[in-house]
Parts: C-alpha cells; sequence; structure tokens
C-alpha cells in the first residue's frame, strides 16, 4: 500500500473550517462563524452563498448527490440521497442547491419511530441543518448533518435533544462562571471522547449463524476449551488481516475528519477497541454513528464482519463504549481540571460538586440512558459496571473532599485546614494505576468516564441526561450564590453541604463484589434497575420529567414517545430473538440431533451383529443422554412458542416489557442451555452451525 500522507488526507472529505475559510466571502464566513459558535440565526443570503460553495466544492470531490444525515430514534443513521441535477431549458441538466435545500429538508418520515408523536400532532417531518457539525462526502453523496423534527416542533431524533442539552449547560455554567469573575467567557461547552469496543469475526464463518445475522448475537452456543481466560489477547500483538482492517478503517476515518488515535486489541478474543482524541459533543456522537457504519463497512471490504453487539457470546466478555466527558469554555478552560490558583481550585470544586450531585439526583436517568436488551446483558455481569451507578474518585480527591467535608487538615503537603479560596489544592496526578474499573462513572484526571454505555449505544442517550443534570445543579448553585452577599463563605459552606449530602454516590471499593449490591441497595439506597423494563419507565417519574422539562430539553410529549419507544424496541428486539431460536431449533438442532441418533443407533446395530462381546457403552450412553436432552429441548421449544404466542397479544408497552423480562428471556435461557449441551455429546461434522471456537478464532 502506497505510504499515507495522514495531514493531506485528514479531513479531505470534510466541508470543515479550513475549507469554509479559503472559499467563503469574508463575510459569509463570519456571518457562519457566528452561527456556528454563538447559535446565532443564519440568514437565507447567507445559507445560499453556503450552499452554493458547499456544492462546488462536493462536486469536485466527487459528490453527485446530497442527503440531510440524521439519527431518528431507532438508534442507526438515516438518509436520504436526492441527487444535484435540475433540468436546464436546452435539454441537460444543471447541478443545483440552494441555501433552502442545506437548511430543511422533508424526508418521508412516516416510517421512523415517533411513538405516537406524529400521529398527535402533524403528519410530516422535517430536518433542519445543524451548521455546528461539519458537513461530509460519503459513498459520492454529501451528507449534512441536520436534526429531525415534526412540523408541531417535536424532536424525533437523538440529535435535538442533545444540542439542546449542551445549551442547558451552557446556560447555567456561565451563570456559575461570572460569579467567579469569568466575564470574558462567550460559551461553555461538553466534549466527549468516546473509546468504541467490538469483535471481527470472518464472514463467511459469519454468514453460517442466522442467529449473528438477525440479531447481532450468538442465541446458542457451548463454550470453546480456550477462551479469554489466558488474558494472552488484551494489548497483544494485532492479527495481519485486522492490522490491515485497521490501517484501511483509519483512513476512512482520517478522510471523513474523525480523529482516531489508539486502537488495540481487548479482553475478549477477536475483541478490538478505537478510541478518537475527544471533540464536543455533538459532533462526537455524529462522529461516533459514522465511526460505527465504516467499521461494517471497511469489515466487510476484508471479508469480516464487525459485531457492535453488546454480547455476542455468552461466556464471553461483551462490548461496551466509555464515554469520557469534560466542561470546557471557549477561552480554553477544562472546568474539571484542578486549577492553579485558590480561586481557580474552588471553581473547580464546584464543578465537581454539580457532577457528584448531578449523578446521585439522577442515577435512574444515567441508568436508563444506556438501557437496551444488548446492554442488558453486559452490566452487572462481571464484565461490565453494575447496574448500580457511583462515582469513583480516587484517593487524592476523596482525601480532599473528605477534608472539607470535616473540617480536618487535609493530609497533603500543607496540612492545613482548607479554605476555599484561599488555600490551593494539591495538583493531582494524572496517574491510571489506580484506576477502578469496576466502576461505572469514574473521575480520571480531567474527565469523567461513563462506563456503562454499551458497544451499539447511540452516546446522545448518556449525554443528554449527563448534561442536563448538571445544568440542574449548576442552576441551583447560581440561583443561591447570585444571591450571596458573602461570597467566599457561602461557597465553602455550600461544597461542604453537596459533599455531606451526597458522600452516598462515591465509592472507590469493588463494584463487581456481591457485598456492594447489599451496601449500595439496602443501607446507602441506591438504586439498581437490572433491565431495561425495570430502567426505562423511570424517564416518567415526576421528578426526571420536572428537570427535563425546566430545561427545556424534552417536553412531555417526547418524553411518553421516547419512553414508548425505547420499550418498543426491548421487545422487539428480544421477540426477534425468541423467533430466531424456535426458527434454529425446530428447522436445525433438533433434525441434527437426530441425524446423530440415528448414526449412533445404526453403528450399535451393526456393532451388536458382527459380535455378540461388544458392549457399546459409547454410543449407548450418548444415544440415551441425547434422547434426554432432546426431548427437554422440545419441551423448552414449545414453552417458547407459547410465550411468544401470548407476548403477541399484549397491547400495554409496560406489560409486555415486563413479560419479555419475567418470561420470554427466562425460556430462552432454558432452551439454550439443553441445545449448549447437546453440542458437547454431538459430533462436529453433524452440528449445523460452526461452533463458539470457529467464530471466536476464525480471523487469522
Ligand atoms: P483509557 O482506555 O485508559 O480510558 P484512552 O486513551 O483509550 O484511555 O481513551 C481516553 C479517551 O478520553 C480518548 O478518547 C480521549 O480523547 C478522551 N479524553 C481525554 N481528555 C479528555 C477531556 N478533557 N474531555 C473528554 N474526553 C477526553
Ligand atoms: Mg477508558
Amino acid at each position: 500500500m502506497a505510504k499515507t500522507n495522514v495531514p493531506e488526507l485528514f479531513g479531505s472529505l470534510v466541508f470543515d473550517e479550513r475549507v469554509m475559510r479559503s472559499r467563503l466571502s469574508d463575510d459569509v464566513y463570519a456571518s457562519l462563524k457566528k452561527t456556528i459558535d454563538e447559535n446565532v440565526r443564519l440568514d437565507e443570503k447567507v445559507a445560499d452563498a453556503v450552499a452554493e460553495e458547499m456544492k462546488s466544492w462536493a462536486i469536485e470531490n466527487g459528490a453527485t448527490h446530497y442527503t440531510h444525515w440524521f439519527q431518528p430514534l431507532t438508534g442507526v443513521t438515516a438518509e436520504k440521497h436526492d441527487s444535484f441535477i435540475s433540468p436546464s431549458p436546452d435539454g441537460g441538466v444543471l447541478m443545483e442547491f440552494s441555501g433552502k435545500e442545506l437548511i430543511k429538508g422533508e424526508p418521508d418520515a412516516s416510517s421512523f419511530p415517533s411513538g405516537g408523536l406524529r400521529a398527535t400532532f402533524e403528519a410530516r417531518g422535517y430536518t433542519a441543518w445543524d451548521p455546528t457539525s461539519f458537513a461530509f462526502i460519503k459513498d459520492h453523496t454529501l451528507c449534512i448533518p441536520t436534526a429531525f423534527c415534526s412540523y408541531s416542533g417535536e424532536a424525533l431524533d437523538k440529535k435535538t435533544p442533545l444540542l439542546r442539552s449542551m445549551q442547558a449547560i451552557n446556560r447555567q455554567a456561565k451563570r456559575v462562571l461570572k460569579l467567579f469573575g469569568n466575564d470574558d467567557v462567550k460559551y461553555v461547552r461538553t466534549s466527549v471522547g468516546p473509546e468504541q469496543e467490538y469483535f471481527l469475526v470472518d464472514r463467511e464463518v459469519w454468514n453460517k449463524r442466522p442467529d449473528l445475522k438477525y440479531t447481532g448475537r450468538t442465541l446458542f452456543g457451548a463454550m470453546p476449551p480456550k477462551g479469554q481466560e489466558m488474558d494472552d489477547h488484551y494489548f497483544g500483538v494485532i492479527k495481519p488481516r485486522v492490522s490491515e482492517f485497521m490501517e484501511d478503517l483509519n483512513n476512512e476515518l482520517w478522510k471523513l475528519g474523525i480523529l482516531a488515535k489508539t486502537e488495540h486489541n481487548e479482553v475478549a478474543p477477536a475483541q478490538h477497541e478505537l478510541a478518537p482524541i475527544y471533540s464536543t459533543t455533538n459532533v462526537a456522537t455524529d462522529s461516533n454513528q459514522l465511526t460505527m457504519e465504516i467499521m461494517k463497512k471497511v469489515a466487510a471490504r476484508h471479508g469480516m464482519e464487525c459485531l457492535l453487539h453488546e454480547k455476542p457470546f455468552a461466556g464471553v466478555n461483551g462490548s461496551g463504549k466509555h464515554n469520557n466527558w469534560s466542561i470546557g469554555t471557549d477561552t480554553g478552560v477544562n472546568l474539571l481540571s484542578p486549577g492553579k490558583t485558590p480561586y481557580e481550585n474552588a471553581q473547580f470544586l464546584l464543578f465537581l460538586c454539580a457532577v457528584i450531585q448531578a449523578v446521585d439526583d439522577y442515577q435512574d436517568l444515567l441508568r436508563l440512558s444506556v438501557a437496551t436488551a444488548g446492554n442488558d446483558h453486559r452490566l452487572g455481569a462481571n464484565e461490565a459496571p453494575p447496574a448500580i451507578i457511583s462515582i469513583f474518585l480516587g484517593d487524592e480527591l476523596t482525601g480532599v473532599l473528605n477534608a472539607i467535608k470535616n473540617d480536618t487538615p487535609y493530609a497533603g503537603a500543607e496540612k492545613v485546614v482548607m479554605k476555599l479560596g484561599v488555600h490551593s489544592l494539591p495538583s493531582f496526578s494524572r496517574d491510571t494505576t489506580d484506576r477502578n474499573r469496576t466502576s461505572p462513572f469514574a473521575f480520571t484526571g480531567n474527565k469523567f468516564e461513563f462506563r456503562s454505555l454499551g458497544s451499539s449505544n447511540s452516546i446522545a442517550c448518556c449525554n443528554i441526561m449527563l448534561n442536563t443534570a448538571v445544568a440542574e445543579s449548576l442552576r441551583q448553585y447560581a440561583d443561591e450564590l447570585e444571591k450571596s452577599e458573602n461570597f467566599e463563605d457561602d461557597l465553602h459552606k455550600l461544597i461542604k453541604r453537596v459533599i455531606t449530602d451526597h458522600q452516598r454516590i462515591l465509592f472507590d471499593g469493588n463494584g463487581y463484589g456481591d457485598e456492594w449490591v447489599k451496601e449500595a441497595t439496602e443501607v446507602r439506597g441506591l438504586s439498581n434497575l437490572k433491565t431495561t423494563a425495570d430502567a426505562m419507565p423511570h424517564l416518567l417519574d415526576e421528578k426526571n420529567k420536572e428537570m427535563l422539562l425546566a430545561h427545556k430539553v424534552f417536553t412531555e410529549a417526547e418524553l411518553k414517545s421516547r419512553c414508548e419507544i425505547m420499550l418498543e424496541n426491548y421487545v422487539k428486539t428480544v421477540n426477534i430473538e425468541g423467533l430466531t431460536m424456535v426458527d434454529m431449533v425446530r428447522k436445525n438442532y433438533l433434525p441434527a440431533i437426530e441425524r446423530y441418533l440415528y448414526r449412533l443407533a445404526e453403528t450399535t446395530k451393526l456393532m451388536r451383529e458382527v459380535s455378540s462381546n461388544v458392549k457399546c457403552n459409547y454410543e449407548v450412553s450418548t444415544m440415551e443422554r441425547l434422547s434426554e436432552i432432546t426431548d427437554s429441548v422440545l419441551v423448552s421449544v414449545v414453552k417458547l412458542e407459547e410465550v411468544l404466542a401470548e407476548l403477541k397479544d399484549k397491547e400495554d408497552i409496560f406489560e409486555s416489557s415486563a413479560y419479555v423480562r419475567d418470561e420470554l428471556l427466562p425460556a430462552m435461557e432454558d432452551l439454550r442451555k439443553f441445545v449448549d449441551e447437546a453440542e458437547m455429546l454431538t459430533s462436529q461434522k453433524d452440528w449445523p452451525f460452526p461452533s463458539y471456537g470457529q467464530l471466536l478464532f476464525s480471523v487469522n
């Protein structure tokens, strides 16, 4: 492969600031920049000028079509392509693209889930340009990142509430910053660096597994003799085929301006991770959606399938996503980074408190923001954080907070009783050695890392909740401190109070142990929402609704529709899995076991004909056990069919999701257990589908 010139390649398919600056007139560039940075409305003339240049640039770079690219509630991105062509009077075509087309689109929205929103309001939806996320070219198409709304203004996508949540935290953080005398800050934004895990399997092997193809995960499969117990895959040497894939993937991502930075093997065989350099939350969200899409595409090019499911293989670590999150100002200050002066430290501590309080007050929102049928398999299963949300701060910061809480000397360098605004905090090491991998929400030096996300989750969901919950803490602090006559004293009291009141959410111990579940739920009163069916209904809890409505991140109708759609997704996903299981068992597993039983019986009969001395112990005992298992498989599959039939009749979504949790999933588990046992007793030649070993070690 020719040597890649990365700086030249990087962003070559993105209409980014470099392109804008060089192609747009100074006036147009200046007003667009104001729109991007300060959310100022774009006027029509400017939009026309931008559209014209965007079109020429796109055509020069091989585009023939354009699309409004958006993120409906299905979780995958959607696009509807229109070509630039428009007939000209002389019988030819002109390539046209107006400001109107750039700013607004009207996709046929009727087939996207709306949870009743469009039915109640207005039948059509429209897409609106998000100028803060750059347009890019993909598959000869100019993709314009957009938000997707109904005509009555209800959000039908994940981006709109995300942008609203960013405005909410911007608004409240600026109020707080003003109190510290930071009048020069024009805006505050959150940034995210999402680490993405995935599996790669050979496409030919994958193609033979209907469960992987239809549901993204294996619904059956006995454990191979070698799994991940040797720990030899983590950070191990990357196989040549995988490294070619990674190189190709990096190039594709770089062209799209995505800052793919680190890549390594993960814990499980065939599992890998990609981390980009962090960027503004809405841009990071778009980039992560694109990254997932391009991973799949590039894998196919290399004869592989990229699995983004949270739990493709039972008994093997699943895949997650880590949402590294921080708040920063346009003046370049990371508000989660301890400052150099005492005053900056106090500000840092207040923002830290805002996060602590937010995570405690809205544990349930954070939990449900990562709830999907797939992710339910990981959380609390000793491979990913528990379903209980808590915060890890590390020894140093815990020491500082305890000192403030108890008015005791901080055991740092000066050993003085800390008075905020007077004494400096010690500088925290960013050493990663004491990082607690079992914590769902960890402070890592200058950012928080939310680790409960599933690999296929859109990061929009958890950031909407995180941004808004932190905005709510900040609002309360601003309300209180704006009235204060003695800022420093009141600030100290406030911080002390928050630390004391929210102590229960801080936990540095082992999050995987049973003792923690007991302590968290029984002593601390933290919530432990184990499944999507348990978590999602809390979206409509009064306290949550009130907060999300107050910051104008959701309307009540939007919340109801979202809750319904997420639960519908859960039910549909598991339902398809159940149906796939029945299909595989009836059409493949049972007939395969029967074939093998027949061979065993034939062999026994023949052997006994030849000699009366043979015992046929192997044949007979295997036959007996397999026949028993077959009977159990039959009972379980009939039961599963009954459960699936009953699910069909349920109309209330809360009822059906509880039924999925209580009846359908256990019935599936029962059936699987017997089939997996049969796999261990049946000859590989007769087994109808590739085994776990063949799947996990398929890429060399
Ligand atoms: P680890 O695997 O040890 O958690 P990585 O280096 O793989 O660490 O990933 C860390 C992620 O955090 C990267 O995406 C990085 O860009 C991101 N990150 C670093 N600093 C910040 C910050 N201030 N705000 C948000 N994300 C950050
Ligand atoms: Mg990490």
